[in-house]
């Protein structure tokens, strides 16, 4: 009798045992799925199930010392550095960059995995519990809808400046209305809408802007509507389009160098202190960029001329169509030749000082009908609107984001107003 009690025992036991570790899976399991799931994960794991230590690389510290440190030996070591060197190479740690020890939570503390973040969003994965297994991650982005309004003082960077809006926003909106509004003779009570997103890490840590999805703008009494809309998913063109579905660019490029500065504009009161300050009228627009940079075709044309002249230095023109040409000056050389067809965007050769040239910068001239004009005030040809077969689905997408705009209150500007004089300086 007595050893069959003790089986029933041992079995009542074994299945209280059982139960109670059944419960404990089902509990955890009921924490990873229903109560707050993402805050308890990061890099994938279950940060609860480790003891977790967090450091940066520092100063003459290599991934073997890291794991020395805490307590993993050499021959260990090196055959993980062995095995994740095809994934992963643990040279390349760099010196204040942040990692993690994912540590089993027992007296011992061993390490079980190692993090390393090389940037904010990128992690790499060196897991060695049993064994050994390297990976990339990235930490997940969720993007966050956020509205802002201004009415314009001076200029419009001042006035998104003085709201602490990002200065990538204030630049996105300069190329969205780059040939619609001429930001640098805004008026005062210009006013402007946007709708836009912004990245965050993880819910937390920001990571900047996105994009603008939509916008407005309100220019001597217009009105300017600008919505983002992908024209092509496949090739992952995106483009604005105004509330009739118009394209907001023209069939040129704003530049003819890309991250550039306009050093000097088409101006022709312009005067020159060194020529005594006579009249030397500036039939072109400088963009001052550094020596080498690659110089685009506009839009697409013929080239006509690729030369070295005078003053002009090595130069390049291009004829558009029977009304438009563009030219490009002082360049370093030419990557093209007199007949060739160009495309908008191609590069047709580089930033250079040849011929009178006080600095590295293209002079860009741009001929309409025979006569040099200035392309920022020309009423430019706009490029495609949204194709026909778009169009209905392209009104479905602007509703809900035009009322978002139109709901939107202009906040009253916290900046003191200018002196007439500083106004409408040429500042975008
Ligand atoms: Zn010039």
């Amino acid at each position: 009798m007595q050893p069959k009690q003790l089986l029933i025992a041992l079995l009542i036991c074994f299945s209280f045992w059982s139960c109670k570790d059944d419960d404990k899976k089902v509990d955890t399991e009921d924490l990873q799925s229903i109560v707050e799931p993402e805050q308890k994960k990061e890099f994938g794991f279950v940060l609860e199930d480790y003891i977790v230590k967090r450091d940066t690389i520092r100063k003459g510290d290599s991934f073997g010392e890291i794991l020395e440190r805490n307590h993993i030996g050499y021959p260990r070591i090196f055959n993980i550095a062995e095995n994740a060197k095809d994934s992963f190479d643990i040279r390349r740690l760099q010196v204040g960059k942040p990692y993690t020890l994912l540590c089993a939570s027992d007296s011992l503390q061993t390490p079980e995995c190692f993090i390393y973040q090389p940037n904010s969003i990128d992690y790499v994965v060196i897991k060695f519990a049993d064994s050994i297994e390297t990976y990339r991650g990235k930490k997940p982005i969720t993007l966050v809808e956020r509205e802002a309004s201004g009415i314009v003082m001076s200029s419009l960077s001042e006035t998104m400046e003085s709201q602490g809006l990002p200065y990538q926003l204030i630049n996105d909106m300069s190329d969205i209305y780059a040939w619609t509004i001429d930001f640098f003779r805004l008026q005062k009570g210009d006013r402007f809408k946007i709708v836009y997103k912004q990245r965050f890490i993880e819910d937390s840590i920001y990571a900047g802007i996105e994009s603008i999805d939509a916008a407005y703008f309100q220019h001597k009494d217009e009105s300017f509507y600008a919505f983002n809309f992908m024209v092509d998913s496949t090739k992952n063109i995106a483009d604005y389009f105004d509330e009739d579905t118009k394209s907001l660019r023209r069939t040129f490029l704003k530049a003819p160098v890309q991250f550039s500065r306009i050093s000097s504009r088409y101006n022709l009161n312009r005067r020159i202190a060194y020529y005594g300050y006579k009249l030397r009228p500036h039939k072109g627009t400088d963009f001052a960029a550094p020596i080498g940079t690659p110089i685009l075709a506009t839009a697409n044309g013929t080239v006509t001329e690729s030369r070295r002249r005078g003053g002009n230095g090595k130069y390049v023109k291009i004829k558009h169509n029977g009304t438009y040409s563009t030219q490009y000056l002082h360049m370093k050389a030419q990557n093209v030749k007199k007949g060739a067809f160009v495309k908008q965007g191609d590069v047709i050769g580089w930033v250079g000082m040849t011929g009178n040239s006080g600095g590295p910068h293209v002079c860009y001239r741009f001929w309409k009908n025979g006569k040099q004009v200035d392309p920022f005030r020309e009423k430019l040809p706009a490029a495609e609107s949204i194709p026909d077969s778009l169009k209905a689905q392209y009104t479905e997408f602007i509703k809900h984001l035009k009322l978002k705009l139109d709901q939107i209150q202009f906040e009253e500007n916290t900046i003191e107003p200018p002196t007439e004089e500083d106004a409408l300086t040429s500042k975008t």
